[in-house]
């Protein structure tokens, strides 16, 4: 036996989600900021280190919110940070016409834009169910499974699997019906309802795509529930900069 503190039984770990309040930590005993200490500043935001366990943490760039780092994610926190992650003005234009959705971290500071489009990558390959997710971040999200970086776009056009933009917006806003279900009612053609749980970006259903799906008003409780399936969407990293601030007026 060791007294050794192990992965689970540090202090900096058993953190509620691995999200830490950085503004307020001062007001709490576990005496954050004396064992995490700062590491490496990032191109937005710095690591930390636990002096005892050396797991990593993430500090965003307004000094608000800590995050735990998994190991797996480190090789990509690095690719992020060796250089600009941009997008060209044309392609700016065509997803700002497919339309961005916002998104902000637990406490209300900004946190992302979403596009969902197609993507032509520079070796040719063609992803149908992209979301270009701009960012002043690195790729911490547990959402984002598959993750490539803007420097690898080559073109970017409408997907036929994205819903249009207000049915994004109105999955976005829905309110919880019962617990983890917030359903959206949606019709495809003239007859197949659906209701689509929580913020859904794409539709890839028996041969229904996003272009098919309208707004309806009807819900039931036996229409087929959709929803993102975050397997199949890959997020392209774009950092955030002061065109796509004045493209998206952010
Ligand atoms: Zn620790």
């Amino acid at each position: 036996m060791t007294n050794e503190p192990s992965f689970k039984n540090c202090m900096c770990q058993n953190r509620g989600g691995g999200i830490i309040n950085w503004r307020t930590v001062n007001d709490t005993n576990f005496n954050l900021p004396q064992i995490l200490g700062e590491t490496e500043q990032l191109k937005a935001g710095s690591l930390f280190e636990c002096s005892i366990c050396k797991q990593a943490w993430f500090l965003d760039k307004n000094r608000s919110v800590m995050y735990f780092v998994p190991d797996y994610k480190m090789p990509l926190i690095e690719k992020w940070n060796a250089g600009p992650q941009t997008i060209s003005t044309e392609s700016l234009k065509i997803l700002n016409k497919i339309g961005a959705i916002s998104y902000n971290d637990f406490f209300g500071s900004f946190r992302s834009l979403n596009i969902p489009c197609k993507v032509t990558t520079i070796k040719n390959e063609i992803i149908d169910k992209a979301i270009i997710s701009i960012q002043d971040f690195p790729p911490l999200d547990s959402m984002q499974k598959h993750i490539r970086f803007a420097s690898e776009i080559s073109q970017i056009s409408r997907s036929e699997y994205a819903l249009p933009y207000r049915l994004r917006i109105k999955t976005t806003k829905v309110r919880e019906r019962r617990m983890a279900y917030y359903p959206s009612p949606v019709k495809a053609r003239f007859w197949q309802r659906f209701n689509l749980n929580g913020p859904t970006n794409f539709i890839d259903f028996r041969g229904i795509k996003g272009k098919n799906i309208r707004s309806s008003f009807f819900f039931s409780e036996n229409s087929i529930t959709l929803g993102d399936n975050s397997d199949q969407i890959t997020y392209f990293i774009t950092d955030l900069n002061a065109e796509i601030m004045s493209t998206f007026g952010l």
